[in-house]
């Protein structure tokens, strides 16, 4: 069989930041590398990266990365004698798979029968259950009339899971809490997979509470040996996506380890499986185990596996793709400290996660600057500085990986490593990750599935500031404003910036989600300067409070920051009104604007709902002219797979839509006119 020829090229099927990670362990193996790229990546780092880059096509994903012929074509021109998948595009493709055979390339991955085994989630089901692997109780038959389905969920007992049987990623999958939901959630989770999948099919499972997501990673080589490489947790999900992920699965027992670790390897082994596997379980309260479904690839979490055994798992792949035994036994392998993973977005927290794009003006760890020591921290990305952030494709930009002795010690480094990272130019959920990262639950290792559901209220609340972050902002925000007018003090400044009460300046700071709102949740400080430039000492009072305050700029985007004695040093720049502020205990954010001047910060209430980014019109929810309340749903789009829901920005009725279902419309498009309420 072609898999156990050896191979000196190796062609990377994938872009971002897994084509970069495969390719580094390849390039030290000694095998040459060949990259492959759609047009909108002709420049990607990836593409730089590799000792010679073939164009697949056009920038979407289905006529480059997904398109078969173009990448066996690759392969065939580059002289590449195996093709690495990557996770996501043909990773679990069994044609792809079925046609490099026939064209005589290696896939560095499992054999197409075993695809065709775990590909689908409902036949997989189905197999698992002859192999004694524990599921949860559901239904995954072949009939999908809608009675049935409704009938079989009434019987499982609400609350129940829909997910789609050719899913994955968390698309086409939704939680029915009530018979009376049933029917909406079943259309809108068909919508969903064949927009993704081109398959309507759904099955339904008993919804778990309060699970934990424990994934196994197993290894098998093409002469029959299997082990496990121990688990991770990978509960912190946000619409089943995970999050945040580590290695090893807090207060796990030696004994469930050995079980949740054989039953993988007898699930891999029952399908012929060769490679690398993930095995993902549903762990529940009383330490009963489900099985969910094999992801039949490399998981985007694989890191953390490397990190706690030491192991490579590309190279390990590499070395079975050639026909080689495992290179290590079961008793061979060993867990040393504790690993977490966070993945970097380009999305927007503050508006409910969608993706974003732009141009990375800076895209930078200094990891000396922030004390972390480079064996403990990795930074698995596929971006630089200067990259585009485009539309096309899943918008995870980077994984930050630490290591620690313990757990508590890799989370400690976990936070002071999101804080050294410096992404500026698009919106990222790193502010969010801090979030996370930072709550007492999660140090807690209190973790289940639902974590960020449970913790909404805390991980999204409007923050609380502290005079010190009031403080740092207003004089963050006044720097820059000094920079941009070029003079080294507001104070120096003779033309319109110069006060009418020459001395002071007039601050007001709030959250930037409360920006537009007519509250006064704002908080107000006055700063004194002095003219003297050797003095840089500012006076400021906040309420009741007096301060006096200094701002050092250091390298980059570092300031010191000193209060009444207190120094501190920062991560600080100001983003049009908004300063950001980022140190190891969160981020700091803050709409900034002088209230001595003419008064720019607010804007009238909203009449007209953008397109926030490019997509598609899925549906229109309400009728023109029908009256509604702030924050109910007007019109579903879907961009990147996943539906966005635009919602009512006031009391008040939609005078007209400007689009269609079916239609697609530009980022910026207005979609419809509304007329609020006098
Ligand atoms: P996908 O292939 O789309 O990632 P999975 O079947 O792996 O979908 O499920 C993803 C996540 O959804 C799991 O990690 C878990 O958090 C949640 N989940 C899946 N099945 C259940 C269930 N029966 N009960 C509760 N949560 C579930």
């Amino acid at each position: 069989m072609s898999r156990s020829t050896p191979f000196d090229t190796l062609l990377v099927a994938n872009r971002g930041e897994i084509a970069c990670r495969v390719m580094r362990t390849a390039r030290a193996m000694g095998l040459r590398t060949v990259a492959v790229y759609s047009d909108a990546d002709a420049n990607a780092r990836h593409v730089r990266e590799a000792d010679e880059a073939i164009r697949l096509g056009p920038a979407a994903a289905r006529e480059s990365y997904l398109k078969v012929e173009a990448v066996v074509e690759a392969a065939r021109r580059s002289g590449a004698g195996a093709i690495h998948p990557g996770y996501g595009f043909l990773s679990e493709n069994g044609a792809f798979v079925e046609a490099l055979d026939r064209a005589g390339i290696v896939f560095v991955g499992p054999p197409a029968s075993a695809i065709a085994a775990m590909g689908d989630k409902s036949a997989a089901k189905a197999r698992m259950a002859n192999a004694g692997v524990p599921l949860v109780p559901g239904y995954h038959g072949d009939d999908q009339d809608d009675a049935l389905l409704k009938a079989e969920a009434d019987k499982i007992g609400y609350p129940v899971l829909l997910k789609a049987s050719a899913g994955g990623g968390g698309k086409g999958m939704r939680v029915v809490e009530s018979a009376a939901n049933f029917q909406a959630a079943l259309e809108g989770c068909r919508r969903e997979s064949q927009a993704a999948f081109g398959d309507q099919r759904m099955l339904i499972e008993k919804y778990l509470t309060q699970p934990r997501h424990v994934e196994v990673q197993v290894f098998c080589d093409s002469l029959g040996n299997g082990v496990y490489l121990f688990e991770r947790d990978c509960s912190v999900q946000r619409r089943h996506q995970k999050v945040l992920e580590e290695a090893p699965a807090p207060s796990m027992t030696a004994a469930l380890r050995r079980e949740m670790g054989e039953a993988a390897v007898r699930a891999a082994k029952e399908i012929g499986y060769v490679g690398a596997g993930t095995v993902e379980f549903l762990l529940d309260i009383d330490g009963s185990f489900f099985f969910m479904e094999m992801n039949t690839r490399l998981q985007v979490e694989h890191p953390v596996t490397e990190m706690i055994t030491g192991q490579d798992l590309v190279e390990w792949q590499l070395r079975v793709a050639m026909g080689e035994a495992l290179p290590l036994d079961q008793d061979e392998l060993t867990i040393t400290g504790h690993s977490f993973e966070a993945r970097l977005y380009a999305e927007d927290p503050e508006q409910d996660f969608l993706p974003a794009t732009g141009t990375l003006t800076r895209f930078a760890m200094d990891l000396e600057g922030a004390g972390l020591d480079p064996e403990r921290v990795r930074l698995d990305s596929g971006v630089e500085t200067g990259d585009a952030v485009s539309m096309h494709y899943d918008p995870m930009l980077a994984k930050l990986i630490v290591h620690g002795n313990d757990r508590a010690q890799a989370l400690a480094t976990l936070n002071r490593a999101l804080a050294a990272l410096d992404v500026q130019g698009v919106v990222t959920n790193r502010a969010f990750l801090q979030r996370l990262a930072t709550h007492d639950a999660f140090r807690d290792a209190d973790l289940d599935t639902r974590f960020i559901e449970k913790h909404e209220e805390t991980l999204f609340a409007p923050r609380r500031y502290s005079i010190e972050e009031y403080a740092g902002a207003s004089l963050v925000g006044l720097h820059q404003l000094a920079r941009e007018c070029e003079s080294d003090s507001p104070w120096d400044r003779h033309d319109g910036f110069r006060l009418n009460a020459p001395h002071t300046i007039r601050i007001a700071l709030c959250d930037p989600a409360h920006a537009q709102d007519d509250d006064d949740s704002e908080a107000v400080v006055v700063v004194e300067g002095t003219r003297e430039r050797e003095d840089a000492a500012w006076h400021l009072t906040i309420g009741d409070e007096t301060l006096t305050a200094r701002l050092d700029p250091l390298a980059g985007d570092a300031v010191a920051i000193t209060l009444d004695g207190h120094r501190r040093r920062l991560q600080a720049r100001r983003d049009g009104n908004i300063v950001v502020i980022v140190d190891p205990r969160g981020e700091t954010r803050l709409f900034w604007r002088r209230i001595d001047a003419i008064d720019h910060g607010r804007q009238e209430a909203e009449s007209t709902l953008t397109a926030p980014m490019h997509g598609t019109v899925v549906a229109l929810l309400v009728e023109p002219g029908a009256r509604v309340e702030k924050g109910m749903p007007l019109m579903v789009m879907e961009a990147m797979k996943m539906e966005h829901t635009m919602t009512a920005p006031a009391d008040g009725h939609v005078a007209s839509f400007h689009f269609q279902a079916g239609d697609t419309v530009g980022q910026g498009d207005v979609l419809l006119e509304f007329a609020p309420d006098e």
